[in-house]
């Protein structure tokens, strides 16, 4: 007999050879049914893998990311028997699961796949899966493996498997298609009944611009057709809500060849959302007890060598700027910390005037390559709602969900209440790895896991995902698609203070190092501007939004009613602007709405006798004829319920 120990932690007893599959039905049919995948002691197996001594066994069903891993898996097998099929001769290298389905890189040799191509391939990957056929895992010797391949003249598995350790090597059957592969499948091809493909591109062989050039098929595949519907519109809805064709609509940011790639330019619309995003900020740090300061765009290379980040950004970055006569070095600032440590140098500190945070807007420069370049999401100057900490190890505690309460009011005040977290901490295993005593990383990982656990999140902890200098805390959202974006960093840092030698005089009278905490709830005006366009679709939290409400005159017969009303809004800190063209009242609603305003305030006669005005959302709603005075308290009262005032504990 042996243990079989599930994750709820109660313990079955089996004849040693009980399968996965046998162990779920066992706890029932029904579950049964819906198991694809499984785990025993964390090594990924099959669900008919016979299974001989003790061990803690997890049952995947599709609602699991390894269930849907090994689904989308088995189907790439579908995926390069479909093609072997359709084009004799092809090649097969490798063909992975990826986040959204799997792709194939296959050396077509004379045959093209086109997106013509794609319902046929689709089509026989569909009359595979219909067979019914078990996926079968069986060893072979690394002599047998190579004569296989070498017999198909495919090369690349050849040199997959003189790679591989005599022993190891497996081969996975399913219908009359074999692969090499170490396994993780679903129990047979009929579990798959729906599959698209994606695209093709073409990919170098393991990544080598000087190998030979492959097709890669993507595709994606659900067991049932209603999920590969509602992917395919949800994919439909992430091209509607792009932030670079929203922001071009919207009129927020543009780029320029001239300027140069990857460099935004803010447009008046986003300048001033931007400012907006700023100030919110800058009030909620200032009632956290933040200083704002102010450094340069560029410093001398040594600063950056002294920090650091010339070994990090150096070499791949931008390269140093050179003075015509002194000779002096001077670089693109990659991060602010430097600066803001050099600000803390500026006098000593007692630990009496601990804690120090220092807040600025930084905009930093960074080389990405231009095939890298998208958007707002991936520039080379982007501003970042920086700060740095400086406290006492003692101090570190309440800093850090001193710090935790401010990206959650900034969370909640923008609308995104779906978010994880993850701690980051060191691998014991390998304390080599880290700069900084042991009691003090102790100690931090303790005050970061209070922290999450006193605020209630929900988190994840990543053994051996911390920087060298420091544990940290990552904040990811999942955004209105449910996509997910990582936003906020919360990171301590041990090893900066070090390099710039940072002190301050402890009530022993002894210098001390203070402990240093970055943090930046938005990570960067820019790439939060894109998150914020791509989750609200442009429909921004009313706060925020750069028109609030836009006056429609029926005629120009109406257009001083309509000034006075817009007099009266900007005297209630509304913004809006007037349409008084003479167009109609329909194509002027149309523009509002995709202009995403989210009140239409149209005005005539009617109107102009009550003195009072119509009101109709963004949407379609109508509110009717209300006066201005009651408008404005509407307003207000929609903004209160994202933008509560911030009260930090102190
Ligand atoms: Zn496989
Ligand atoms: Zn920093």
């Amino acid at each position: 007999m042996i243990h079989i120990t599930l994750p709820d932690g109660s313990v079955k007893n089996f004849e040693a050879g009980v399968t996965p599959m046998d162990v779920a039905k066992d706890i029932s049919e029904g579950f049964a049914r819906n198991v694809i995948s499984a785990k025993f002691n964390d090594t990924v197996v099959e669900t008919v893998t016979p299974l001989m001594e003790d061990g803690s066994l997890i049952l995947f069903t599709w609602n699991n990311e390894e269930g849907k891993k090994a689904f989308w898996h088995s189907s790439a097998h579908i995926l390069a028997q479909a093609l072997e099929e359709l084009y004799p001769g092809i090649k097969l290298t490798i063909g992975p699961a990826i986040e959204n389905g799997f792709y194939y890189d296959v050396d077509t040799g004379d045959h093209t796949i086109s997106e013509n191509d794609f319902k046929k391939i689709e089509d026989k990957m569909l009359e595979i899966a219909r067979g019914k056929h078990d996926f079968k895992m069986h060893p072979v010797t690394k002599s047998n493996a190579l004569a296989l391949y070498k017999e198909q003249g495919n090369e690349y598995k050849v040199e997959l498997i003189e790679n591989l350790e005599d022993g190891t090597i497996t081969f996975c059957d399913h219908s009359n298609f074999t692969d090499l592969c170490r396994g993780g499948h679903i129990p047979n091809t009929s579990i798959v009944k729906a599959v698209k493909i994606m695209s093709v591109a073409g990919a170098y062989w393991r990544g080598d611009e000087n190998k030979p050039q492959l097709t890669r098929v993507y595709g994606i595949s659900f067991p049932k057709q209603k999920e590969l519907t509602e992917y395919l519109n949800l994919l439909e809805e992430a091209k509607k809500r792009d932030h670079r064709k929203l922001g071009k609509e919207l009129e927020l940011f543009t780029f320029s060849q001239k300027v140069g790639q990857g460099l935004p330019l803010w447009l008046p619309k986003g300048a001033a959302l931007r400012e907006r995003l700023e100030n919110f900020l800058k009030q909620a740090q200032k009632k956290a007890g933040y200083e704002m300061v102010v450094t340069p765009h560029i410093a001398q290379k040594e600063l950056y060598v002294t920090s650091g980040h010339f070994a990090k950004y150096g070499e791949d970055s931008f390269k140093p700027i050179k003075t015509p006569a002194e000779g002096e070095e001077f670089m693109l600032k990659p991060m602010n910390c430097p600066h803001h440590c050099e600000i803390y140098k500026n006098r000593p500190f007692s630990y009496r005037e601990l804690p120090k945070r220092y807040a600025e807007f930084g905009t930093v420069y960074r080389y990405e390559q231009s095939g890298e370049l998208h958007g707002l999401t991936r520039v080379r100057g982007f501003t970042q709602d920086d700060a740095h900490i400086f406290c006492t190890p003692e101090q570190l505690d309440e800093e850090f969900k001193n710090v935790i309460d401010l990206v959650l009011y900034v969370f909640g005040s923008l609308g995104f209440d779906n978010f994880t977290t993850q701690v980051s901490l060191r691998d014991p295993e390998n304390p080599e790895k880290y700069i900084g005593k042991d009691e003090v990383w102790e100690k931090a990982e303790s005050a970061i896991i209070s922290a999450v656990e006193d605020k209630g999140l929900n988190y994840v902890i990543e053994t051996g995902e911390a920087a060298f200098y420091g544990p940290k805390l990552d904040f990811m959202v999942k955004d209105a698609l449910g996509r997910k974006w990582q936003l906020g960093t919360i990171q301590v840092d041990y090893n900066l203070p070090e390099r710039f030698e940072l002190t301050y005089k402890g009530n022993d009278n002894e210098l001390h190092r203070p402990v240093m905490i970055h943090r930046a709830p938005f990570g960067s005006m820019e790439r939060f501007v894109a998150i914020l366009l791509e989750h609200t679709a442009g429909n921004f939290p009313l706060w925020l939004m750069p028109d609030q409400a836009i006056i429609l005159s029926l005629s120009e017969k109406y257009e001083n009613y309509a000034k006075n009303v817009l007099n009266l809004l900007e005297n209630h800190e509304i913004r809006a602007l007037v349409d008084n063209r003479n167009e109609t009242i329909g194509k002027k609603i149309r523009e509002a709405e995709m202009n995403k305003i989210p009140f239409m305030i149209i005005v005539g006669e009617n109107e102009e006798k009550s003195g009072m005005i119509s009101v109709r959302k963004h949407g379609g709603e109508d509110l009717g004829s209300i006066s201005v005075a009651d408008f404005a308290h509407l307003i207000k009262s929609e903004i209160n319920k994202t933008l509560k005032p911030f009260n930090p504990i102190k």
